[in-house]
């Protein structure tokens, strides 16, 4: 096939781009195989989560195949692979890429993909410890429900992702001294326990937070002044605080903006109990607000948190690069996210 040439390209239902070649024998008699449909890259990184998603890959090529994609599969074999895994993608220009994993694959893809001209849509099938950005998008855990909202949903949207520094994030990125804490449970109990692990390691952590002095320029404004942490997100589901960013939208162009002033343990606890309840967005400890382009100067040492992975230290400029990659959501999400568009619309015309 190396020395053939596309001789004709045209729609075959909706979604399956083919093409036939000139010297392809079997051409005249318009067999399934002389068609080049559209192509999908299934990137899964086999040790994540349970194991389950290796013991359906088979399954789920099927499917592809089935819904006129060219499918096939790449097991990622370690830190930095995916990323590796999703350029080749790029370069051999995939249509789709199939991320099997959680944050921290989903995370490596797009590294994989940001900076490319052409750029493969992705779609999510949660297979990790940690799976925020699927919950954002309202991806269900269960394996054949996530191919179904890829293959029958179908619908690829244009989201934002956030760059700083030279690295991407999807879902959030933070400093201070707590955030630290993530970088310290093992591998092994962050599998077993999966989000539980963190609580623990952070409550175990609670009494040895410090306020870090810091400088935060916002767009066209400033904070300065003593903070426990900084929380720039994405999305509305941050380490299994859906209601931290209650109305973060994925695709305008703004970050949501939390800093937590100063605070001793028993203000730090209430209002992270406020947080997961979402009545925290008030308290006056906390400075919540929208922004593009935010860059964080620390006085003292202060780490960056991308993800929940370690991102290396600040100081860092973070810019939301709009609707810069199409991911695959479900209905539920567009349902949500047409309520959240609504009420944000109620609010401001109630304001005026
Ligand atoms: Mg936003």
């Amino acid at each position: 096939m190396g020395s053939s040439l596309p001789l004709l390209l045209f729609s075959r239902k909706k979604r399956c781009k083919a093409i036939i070649y000139a010297n392809d024998r079997t051409r005249d008699g318009f067999s399934e195989e002389v068609f080049f449909l559209k192509r999908a890259r299934i990137i899964y990184n086999p040790t994540s989560g349970r194991e389950t998603f290796r013991r359906e890959l088979a399954k789920v090529l099927e499917r592809f195949e089935e819904a006129g994609y060219e499918t096939s599969a790449h097991a990622t074999t370690g830190e930095g692979d995916a990323t590796n895994a999703a350029r080749i993608a790029v370069e051999r220009r995939y249509d789709l890429i199939v991320v099997a994993g959680g944050d921290g694959t989903i995370n490596e893809v797009v590294h994989g993909i940001a900076e490319a001209e052409f750029r493969p849509e992705i779609g999510i099938i949660p297979a990790g410890t940690t799976n925020d950005f699927a919950r954002a998008l309202a991806i269900p855990r269960d394996i054949n429900k996530a191919v179904g909202i890829i293959l029958n949903d179908n619908h690829p949207k244009a989201l934002d992702i956030g760059k700083v520094n030279d690295q991407y994030f999807i879902n959030i990125a933070g400093g201070g001294d707590l955030t630290e804490l993530t970088y310290d449970v093992p591998i092994k109990m962050k599998s077993a326990m999966g989000q539980l692990a963190y609580y623990i390691k952070g409550i175990e952590m609670l009494p040895f937070l410090k306020p870090v002095t810091t400088r935060i320029e916002y767009d066209d404004k400033v904070f300065e002044g003593d903070i426990m942490l900084f929380l720039i997100a994405n999305t509305n589901s941050v380490g299994g605080f859906e209601k931290l960013a209650p109305d973060a939208l994925i695709d305008d162009g703004y970050f949501d903006l939390l800093i937590l002033k100063k605070t001793n343990l028993p203000e730090f606890l209430r209002i992270a109990t406020a947080g997961i309840r979402g009545t925290h967005l008030e308290d006056e400890n906390l400075l919540y607000t929208q922004a593009k382009r935010i860059k964080v100067t620390p006085k003292e040492k202060m780490l960056l948190n991308i993800d929940g992975e370690y991102g290396g230290e600040l100081p860092g400029e973070i810019i939301n690069l709009q609707q810069h990659i199409k991911f695959y959501v479900s209905n539920e999400f567009l349902t949500k996210e047409l309520e959240t568009k609504r009420n944000l619309l109620q609010l401001e015309e109630g304001s005026e």
